[in-house]
């Protein structure tokens, strides 16, 4: 790429949460192989993000190019409108059959945000179609469900600017962000604002939303999976249904194949996305229950209202069932417990450090929450001055690696972290 590339890309084209007027650098990548990203100017990079937690088996994998060569060889992409196709039902098979038992029926959309907007409608279509007026959403603060309106409407108020959108997105209901910790002793305190919301709000709520056990993009916190446990039931005592967002803690990230199963249950409604294609394409799942599909289908409208261009894209559905055929063959179990135990030996004694307030592990996610904000331009400069590629947000330096990261790439981006701490200048005052 060139400085002109360059020029043309930082006046013309937005990046994720940046400003067009004073565009935070960008640094060109011209290949990815492994778990390394290649700079143009030649630099290899440990990648320490799995493009946001999808390249689970790294860059480049021969067997997911493969399955992306096959289908294009037979179609790219076809309509899914009275249409079908082999790959949709190779995936579909093996979604259904590789999450807990109760959900049966799959919507294939195009991204995380989308696979949210859906599994909200069909709880509002499933009530509607009951007869029973529940349009509101009850959730987590410090909760990120994405960036369309929907699913903003149910991100934490403050993370995710509620006070822009005021008279625009719906009001829905908030508990406080769960406090007891995954390894804490369970406090049954910590769930009583949840317990008191919806039972003081059943008869209008039509669905929990949240993400199970681990918050992501709204502060990486873990939480007890008893919380999530006691959500499940007080859903069933108060006929309310479950949405458990694993968009981002599905495919074994957390140590479980889902974060649910650290609780044992099963929502009514799970939405997949990220990982699901091994991060080559862009692909989600909202998977539900047969009596949640037969009640929208049974309901005044006889259908469920959503049906998106690129509705089951062939070319997703092959990387992702390869993806996931991948999953199931290898050994992701070992490789993150292997990734949880560096993790927590390399980090957890930074807990110490003068500029650290928390450290925290689970599965293959590492966090350091620093006392000051990062300076973004400046830290991203430092990483790459020493070879890893680590993207924090406001206080948090955090690690989602690909799980076929070796110990000594793994031990690079913990120096890497290690040796920011100890660089004021890398952070903002306050
Ligand atoms: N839900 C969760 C838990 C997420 O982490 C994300 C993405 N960070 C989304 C939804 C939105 O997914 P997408 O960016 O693919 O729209």
């Amino acid at each position: 790429m060139t400085s002109d590339d360059l020029a043309f890309d930082r006046d013309h084209i937005w990046h994720p949460y940046t400003s067009m007027s004073e565009p935070l650098p960008c640094y060109p990548v011209v290949g990815a192989q492994g778990v390394h990203l290649q700079l143009a100017d030649g630099r290899q990079l440990v990648d320490g993000m799995s493009s946001w937690w999808a390249a689970i088996h790294g860059y480049n994998h021969p067997r997911l190019n493969q399955a992306l060569q096959n289908q294009l060889a037979q179609m790219s992409h076809v309509m899914f409108g009275g249409i079908t196709h082999p790959s949709a039902v190779a995936l579909c098979r093996r979604l259904v059959a590789m999450t807990p038992a109760p959900l049966e029926c799959v919507f294939l959309a195009d991204s995380g945000s989308v696979a949210v907007e859906v599994a909200m409608k069909m709880a509002l279509q499933y009530w509607q179609a009951r007869g029973e007026k529940r349009q509101r959403f009850l959730t987590l603060r410090r909760g990120y469900h994405g960036d369309t309106f929907s699913a903003m409407s149910v991100c934490d108020p403050d993370n995710s600017m509620h006070s822009l959108w005021q008279g625009y997105l719906p009001t829905h209901l908030f508990a406080p962000a769960p406090q007891c910790r995954f390894d804490d002793e369970w406090d049954e305190q910590d769930i009583a604002e949840f317990t008191a919301r919806i039972a003081a709000h059943a008869d209008s709520i039509a669905a929990v939303i949240l993400e199970p056990v681990v918050q992501g993009a709204g502060g990486m916190r873990f939480y007890h999976p008893r919380y999530l446990q006691q959500v499940r039931e007080l859903c069933d005592r108060h006929q309310v249904l479950l949405i458990a967002d694993e968009i981002a803690t599905g495919f074994g990230r957390t140590g479980k194949l889902f974060a649910c199963d650290h609780a044992g249950i099963a929502p009514d409604i799970l939405c997949l996305g990220k990982a699901l294609t091994g991060g080559t394409m862009t692909l989600s799942a909202t998977l539900t229950t047969r009596a949640v599909a037969n009640t929208i289908s049974n309901g005044a409208a006889g259908c469920f209202m959503h049906g998106p261009t690129f509705m089951g894209n062939p070319l997703a559905c092959a990387v992702a069932d390869a993806s996931l055929a991948l999953l199931q063959e290898g050994n992701w179990q070992a490789q993150v417990t292997a990734i949880e135990q560096q993790l927590r030996t390399a980090l957890l004694p930074l807990a110490a450090h003068p500029q650290v307030a928390d450290v925290r592990v689970l599965g293959a996610i590492g966090v350091i929450e620093s006392r000051q904000p990062v300076n973004m331009a400046a830290i991203q400069r430092f990483f790459i001055e020493r070879g890893v590629w680590i993207r924090p947000f406001g206080k948090l330096i955090y690690l989602m690696p690909p799980y076929v990261i070796t110990p000594a790439q793994l031990s690079q981006l913990t120096e890497a972290i290690k040796a920011a701490l100890d660089q004021a200048d890398l952070f903002l005052p306050g």
